[in-house]
């Protein structure tokens, strides 16, 4: 076959119908006229690797690539692309808002409230990134918040960061028309997310994307660390962050040590249980004497180690916290047995941390962990039949001891069944024993499941999920 090199190909964009990748798709046509466009879909490979582009900004209209912006052409060398092809480019109408150390363009029609969001607190939280971590970005980065599927039913969110400090945040669906505290929460949560990773994945880089819990983890801890800084979040509201990492990550790993949990580099438990771990490599600041809080503990870690890894995180605890620290933090990697969250909960009493096991949580935990469990036990106890039917709370019991056959259960649609399910589940744990039976009644219905050890430890760690009450030497981990 002979490779021949096209002088000067000429391609043809044409916004696509159906959605073929969620967090990168080819073309997005934006309401303000303007087009953003995926570089990876166009890849062209000469003899010598990559091509350099020339683009043409559209007539009365710019062209955008990083932060360089033009009214005729760009140009992009091929060599941009060796390591890592993704980027956007955008054609249109300059309805760029130059704030503080960044290039913005915020959609036409986008609600008020999500485009003041952002601008009021983009220019802050990058302040804090810069100064508190103790490098500049190389250069400023281009943030474009676009909302799609605006007439459409539904409520999603997704961001996602390429090389050259480009962040795209796609909101999704008419949901986002309407001001929520919770919609505004996330607005913020995944801003300070995203802007992080420009310093964990950009300034700084994890040697391996199977590391996950490091860099996804530590976004979430320095998103957290920086709206503290910022004011946009208090002390409680910190406190309940972490402790949320610590209860979700108990819930996900659901009893499991690290090397058990197969899926542990993907869904959510990089970001929950990545936090927590990121949490308790950082200490208590002054625990062993050292002073710096969160933000100082990654900046003088990256001092050190500008490319880093887990193993470069582990020795950077031996020389600076002493082997015991170190030694126990590892342990969390290697030990083939306890289970994961186990680990977590030691360490943060160890560090001084007020924990408790409780079962008083939020309402979304209650309902996980309610449809978590009892699937499980319903594929256990009344075979491979029973199924989860409608809704992903109601289950229909195909076969099992003491029910009818069709018996609706709804374990989690509402608080009130639930608390009666905790009820029972109290007193299975504690009578609970090899060979029983043991019955878990919903108003007239009831449930009989065989007393394994198995459900009983699973029991165990329903109830045993680990709630933060008050953090050590808050005002040491977290400033402002
Ligand atoms: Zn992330």
């Amino acid at each position: 076959m002979k490779l021949l090199d096209c002088p000067r190909p000429r391609f043809q964009l044409l916004p696509d119908k159906v959605v073929r990748d969620r967090r990168y798709p080819p073309v997005i046509k934006l309401q303000n006229g303007g087009s953003l466009v995926f570089t990876q879909y166009l890849q062209s490979i000469g003899r010598s690797g990559f091509t350099d582009w020339l683009i043409k900004a559209p007539k009365r209209g710019v062209v955008v690539y990083r932060d360089r912006k033009s009214e005729s052409t760009l140009e992009i060398k091929g060599s941009d692309f060796q390591k890592d092809m993704r980027g956007w480019i955008y054609f249109g109408p300059d309805t760029f808002t130059k704030i503080d150390g960044a290039l913005v363009l915020m959609d036409s029609g986008l609600p008020n409230f999500t485009t003041s969001l952002i601008a009021k607190n983009t220019a802050a939280l990058l302040n804090v990134y810069t100064e508190r971590l103790g490098k500049k970005l190389p250069a400023s980065p281009s943030i474009y918040v676009v909302w799609e599927e605006r007439d459409k039913p539904g409520q999603s969110f997704q961001a996602d960061v390429v090389p050259g400090g480009v962040i795209r945040f796609g909101l999704r669906g008419e949901a986002w028309a309407t001001e929520s505290a919770e919609r505004s929460t996330r607005i913020i949560s995944v801003l300070a997310h995203e802007l992080a990773h420009l310093w964990n994945a950009g300034v700084f880089m994890h040697e391996k994307t199977s590391e996950s819990w490091l860099y996804e983890g530590n976004a979430e801890l320095l998103s957290v660390a920086a709206l503290y800084a910022i004011g946009a979040l208090d002390e409680a509201a910190v406190t309940g962050r972490v402790s949320h990492a610590f209860s979700d990550c108990a819930i996900q790993s659901a009893g499991r040590p690290w090397g058990g949990m197969k899926e542990r580099f993907a869904g959510q438990i990089p970001y929950v249980c990545g936090f927590a771990l990121n949490f308790l490599a950082a200490g208590p600041a002054s625990a062993d004497g050292l002073s710096s809080d969160v933000l100082g503990f990654w900046r003088a870690f990256w001092d050190i180690h500008p490319s880093y890894s887990q193993r470069d995180l582990e020795s950077y605890l031996a020389k600076t916290r002493g082997d015991l620290v170190s030694n126990n933090f590892s342990r969390v990697f290697t030990d083939a047995t306890t289970p994961l969250n186990q680990h977590l909960v030691r360490l943060l009493q160890t560090q001084g941390h007020s924990a408790s096991t409780q079962v008083e949580l939020s309402k979304s935990i209650r309902s996980r962990v309610a449809s978590n469990v009892f699937r499980e036990i319903l594929r256990d106890d009344c075979g491979p039949n029973s199924s989860a039917i409608g809704r992903e709370a109601e289950y229909e019991v195909v076969e099992c001891v003491g029910l009818k056959k069709g018996t609706k259960l709804a374990f989690v649609n509402s608080i009130n069944i639930y608390d009666r399910t905790m009820d029972a589940v109290n007193s299975i744990s504690s009578t609970c024993a090899r060979d029983q039976k043991v019955r878990v009644s919903f108003g007239s219905d009831e449930l009989v499941l065989n007393c394994s050890p198995i459900v009983a430890e699973r029991l165990k760690w329903v109830l045993q999920l680990p709630k933060v009450e008050r953090l050590a030497k808050f005002g040491e981990l977290f400033t402002r």
